[in-house]
């Protein structure tokens, strides 16, 4: 199927008729083809939207959160569509774009509708001084939405919703390896009566149409989610024009097992938060540090559940481990099971493709634990981004606090423990945008999301993500 770029409310082809493949990665063929967007189609997606811009801006938030509210009911409407074409798209279990991926993308809408009408600025009386302060939330403008492969809708939704509903209009790119589900929301957009030009969607490659909407002079913001490498690019690229930029980056993630924790609790949330969708999200725990005193015991029983994962088609419910997104990114995860044991790793589970019944040349590959020694190793200190945790012992809180910040990135932790003391030295010192104690990726949408360190600059979510894409005013009103 070819899909097409959105632009002002119509399905478009690309201007110069250049067109990128597009994988099914459970079967490793071609199914289809997508734009090879240049700068002239992201042109027309920007005066698209700058032309709408003064109208949307000033629709009531009533309005504008009916309208979200409605391509929230929309997408659930299409959820087996949608969770269809994202496993197909981007190899995850179907199952899990059911229950996670689709579901939370229409969340990301209903929030942000009702987020917007609760959204007020502050206002401050100068006693004294006879004037009255008053801050206007406006909308930026234009803003750029650039979002990765591994959560397809989810996050594409992510940074959309919160900059429709601030009254912004936008240029989006989806990744080029998982467009199917980016291209299907521009028609849900167009039914649910988003006017014209307030959402555009141009597919094409990072490094041409990801740049071009990066370096355009009149988009007023980017938000960004994917590598770290690719962030820091864009922050050169946009720094000069003094664009407002939100940037969520890669991540290596600690999970810190402490023996005092609810063990089979922990278990089985290590075992979601190490392989879940391949092990390709940021958030993923990929490197687990256990309390010396339970380490034998959690590896035994660790390699145990992770035996019984089924790693299969992705199109079958009973899949817990589909396709990795595509033949190069599981190429590079291997590399790095191959250079484990050359930096004295050991393979305890796991390190080989999969071979699975009528998709022989699917991109599968066994879920992987590596037992190290150093933290210094790149396996520790590198994101794999799939399906491989290394494990680790320690014996003191100091030391676990070491490992576990001991790294470039800092994006999230998980910590394992029923000691409250434990828990505030560890929540204070961690050096992550997210510390997660006793649970795993329990998302709350009013709650600030992002990275420190090599992780990001920024924050999304709740308020945050409103306040990123407006602009603070300061009126200031003398009375005699
Ligand atoms: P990527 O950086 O290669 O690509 C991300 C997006 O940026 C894609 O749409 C791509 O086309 C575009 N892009 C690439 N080069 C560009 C350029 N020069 N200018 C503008 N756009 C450009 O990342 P990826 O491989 O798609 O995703 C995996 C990465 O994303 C991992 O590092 C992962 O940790 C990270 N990630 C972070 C979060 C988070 O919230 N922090 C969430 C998900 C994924």
């Amino acid at each position: 199927m070819n899909i097409k770029n959105y632009i002002n409310g119509q399905y478009l082809p690309p201007v110069f008729d250049k067109w990128l493949d597009n994988y099914n990665p459970s079967i490793g063929e071609i199914y289809g083809q997508i734009p090879n967007s240049s700068e002239e189609d992201v042109e027309k997606a920007y005066q698209a939207a700058a032309d709408v811009f003064p109208k949307w801006s000033n629709t009531t938030l009533e309005e504008r959160a009916i309208i979200l509210s409605k391509i929230a009911s929309l997408i659930l409407e299409k959820l087996d569509v949608l969770a269809a074409a994202e496993s197909k798209d981007n190899g995850k279990p179907i199952s899990l774009a059911k229950a996670v991926d689709i579901p939370r993308a229409a969340s990301n809408f209903q929030f942000f509708a009702n987020a917007i009408t609760q959204f007020s600025s502050e206002a401050h009386e100068s006693v004294g001084l006879n004037a009255v302060n008053f801050t206007l939330r406006q909308p930026l403008g234009v803003v750029g939405c650039i979002s990765p492969w591994n959560l397809p809708l989810y996050l594409f939704t992510w940074k959309i919703a919160p900059a429709i509903a601030a009254g912004n209009c936008v240029v989006a790119k989806p990744s080029e390896v998982t467009p199917m589900t980016a291209f299907l929301l521009g028609e849900i957009c167009t039914i649910a009566g988003l006017p014209k030009g307030v959402l555009n969607i141009v597919h094409g490659l990072g490094t041409t149409t990801g740049q071009a909407i990066v370096e355009h002079p009149n988009i007023k913001a980017i938000s960004f989610t994917g590598g770290t490498k690719t962030g820091a690019h864009i922050a050169k690229v946009a720094a000069p024009m003094f664009k407002k930029l939100s940037l969520e980056l890669g991540g290596k993630n600690p999970n810190i097992i402490f023996a005092d924790c609810n063990y089979e609790k922990m278990l089985a949330t290590t075992v979601r938060s190490s392989f879940a969708n391949q092990g390709q999200i940021c958030l993923c725990g990929s490197r687990i540090l256990v309390e010396e005193s339970i380490y034998e015991k959690f590896k035994t029983d660790f390699i145990q559940k992770v035996s019984e994962l089924k790693v299969g088609n992705p199109s079958e419910n009973t899949t817990d481990i589909g396709a990795l997104v595509s033949k190069q990114h599981l190429e590079k995860v291997k590399s790095y099971i191959d250079i484990a044991e050359s930096e004295g790793g050991k393979i305890l589970f796991g390190g080989n493709k999969v071979e699975v019944f009528n998709c022989e040349n699917g991109y599968y590959l066994q879920p992987t634990i590596i037992e190290v020694q150093d933290n210094n190793c790149r396996l520790n200190q590198e994101e794999i981004f799939g399906p491989v945790v290394t494990l680790m012992s320690f014996k003191t809180d100091k030391e676990a606090l070491t490992l576990a910040n001991d790294v470039k990135y800092g994006l999230s932790s998980t910590l394992w423990t029923n000691n409250l003391n434990r828990t505030m030295q560890f929540s204070k010192q961690l050096q992550t945008g997210i510390v997660w104690v006793n649970t795993w990726m329990l998302r709350d949408l009013r709650t600030p999301f992002g990275g420190t360190k090599e992780s990001g600059v920024g924050r999304e979510g709740g308020f945050e993500a409103l306040r990123f894409f407006t602009e603070p005013k300061n009126i200031c009103i003398k009375y005699e």
